[in-house]
């Protein structure tokens, strides 16, 4: 256990996260990243980049980079200028008095396992997933729940969207750029989807609908090559061909250490200052996912995480 008190204290490793800790280190501010355990989605070291293949969009890779080894691109970088980052998971925290308070490890615990000046939140977010054989082990393999990122390698092919609300619309709509079709497969028999992009899918002919229907399995040995489904109306089941699945059923924002403590929107997401990375509480800054409903890019993450170590530095420094 360390009492000493940290100048900047960064919970989550993804692009945010990391990117904070290289702004942070850089302005000679020793942060302590303390990067989450490779135990369960929600405390990925490194986010959700570690769950894709092929980045292609991150830009300064010409010919692309794999999520994995950006994020170690990421991590080395912020070592190497002092960076402390370690495996751990944050149990709770404390953020009702200053210096702010956080454990590792039992959370009744009396004294913190750390106490810093600012904490900079990038817990992230995570897709929420169907939950059905093979999506797992398929995941970036031809299961995919970013369209913008992925969408790309699908020319020409069959592919579909599981989902019924705005996002699997987008998706679906932003889909039919590269594929030869996209089947929309919902669960029910009518979108939640706002109306504007209802109509606009049903405007595309590159699009298809399965109503009522749920995807049970997802097969295929090194990527995806079809899927089984089953009608929830008539208990009817078959297999589709597809060599892609893009799951679109909502995103959870990994905020259940925050609640009660930090203002969050009603879907859940952490609420910032205007343009700022400032939360409602002095000394405490979000960036990345956990705060964003609606870029979710890795850049945009990257980009806020260096907006929070600078907010944290400058509050620093007006503090002190
Ligand atoms: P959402 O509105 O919660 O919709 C989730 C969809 O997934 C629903 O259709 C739901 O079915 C379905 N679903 C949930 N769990 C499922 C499961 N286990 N199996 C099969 N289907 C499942 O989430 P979202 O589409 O990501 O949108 C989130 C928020 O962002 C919304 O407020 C949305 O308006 C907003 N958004 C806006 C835009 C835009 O304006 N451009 C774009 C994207 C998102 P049911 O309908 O049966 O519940």
């Amino acid at each position: 256990m360390s009492t000493d008190v940290h100048n900047v204290l960064i919970i989550g490793s993804g692009p945010a996260g990391l990117t904070a800790a290289i702004y942070a280190a850089r302005a000679n501010l020793d942060p302590l990243v303390i990067e989450g355990e490779p135990s369960s989605t929600s405390d990925q070291p490194g986010g959700q980049l570690m769950l894709t293949t092929d980045v292609e969009n991150f830009p300064g890779f010409p010919e692309g980079i794999m999520g994995p080894e950006l994020m170690t691109n990421f991590r080395a970088q912020a070592e190497r200028f002092g960076a402390d980052i370690r495996t751990e998971k944050v149990s709770r925290v404390d953020l009702s008095n200053r210096p702010h308070r956080v454990w590792v490890g039992d959370p009744e615990a009396a004294e913190p396992t750390y106490r810093a000046e600012t904490i900079i939140v990038s817990t992230g977010a995570q897709a929420l997933m169907l939950d059905v054989d093979g999506e797992s082990r398929l995941l970036g393999h031809g299961v995919s729940t970013c369209a913008t990122c992925d969408g790309f390698f699908f020319r020409d092919q069959d592919i579909a969207v599981v989902g019924g609300g705005d996002s699997a619309i987008e998706e679906a709509t932003f889909l039919t750029r590269f594929a030869r079709t996209v089947t929309i497969i919902h669960r029910r028999d009518e979108l939640r989807a706002s109306k504007i992009m209802r109509d606009r899918a049903e405007a595309n002919e590159k699009i298809k609908y399965l109503w009522d229907t749920v995807v049970t399995k997802v097969n295929g040995e090194g990527s995806v090559e079809s899927i089984s489904v089953e009608n929830v109306k008539t208990g009817e089941t078959s297999d589709l061909a597809i060599s892609g699945l893009f799951v679109a059923i909502g995103h959870r924002p990994n905020t259940d250490l925050f609640q009660g403590q930090l203002d969050l929107k009603e879907n859940g997401y952490l609420i910032t200052e205007g343009k700022s990375s400032r939360t409602g509480v002095e000394g405490v800054f979000a960036c990345g996912d956990v705060q964003d409903d609606y870029y979710r890019q890795a850049i945009t993450a990257a980009g806020s995480g260096c907006m929070a170590a600078i907010d944290a530095e400058r509050w620093l420094e007006e503090e002190h």
